[in-house]
């Protein structure tokens, strides 16, 4: 059994996680401990500055204490389809892979709704990026 109390700093959370949040007045990062969180500009299309966004609401995320923020309530919400990415990729899946079969099921959960498409292609896009740049 481990000690859990040891290799801990203070105010230190290592159950918490930089999650990838997408709703109709929000995007961008938030903890899933506490309502922290890092909206990144919508008009954002430069791969690079997405990128330098990402570096910095990292950084952010390690330097706030959940403490000084609210709890976070369970989202009414549906999933992002960015955690749906992850937990697939957390199953085995290739991230390339896992992006594809959410492409799948998305274009079936949601037929002719090209903008859920087009969002979940861009949260693909992001992910694959994200992991690329070594940011996740
Ligand atoms: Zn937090």
């Amino acid at each position: 059994m481990n000690d859990e109390s040891s290799n801990r700093t203070p105010g230190d959370n290592p159950a918490r996680e930089l999650l990838w949040t997408v709703e109709r007045n929000f995007q961008g990062w938030t903890c899933s401990q506490c309502e922290w969180n890092d909206p990144v500009p919508t008009l954002l299309k430069d791969p690079d500055a997405k990128t330098a966004y990402d570096r910095l609401a990292i950084t952010k995320f390690r330097k706030h204490n959940c403490a000084d923020h609210a709890i976070r309530l369970p989202s009414a919400g549906a999933e992002s389809f960015t955690v749906r990415i992850r937990k697939l990729v957390s199953k085995g899946f290739k991230p390339k892979d896992a992006v594809e079969l959410i492409l799948q099921e998305v274009s079936i959960e949601y037929p002719g709704q090209p903008k859920v498409l087009e969002q979940a292609k861009q949260e693909g896009e992001d992910f694959l990026r994200r992991l690329r740049a070594g940011l996740i």
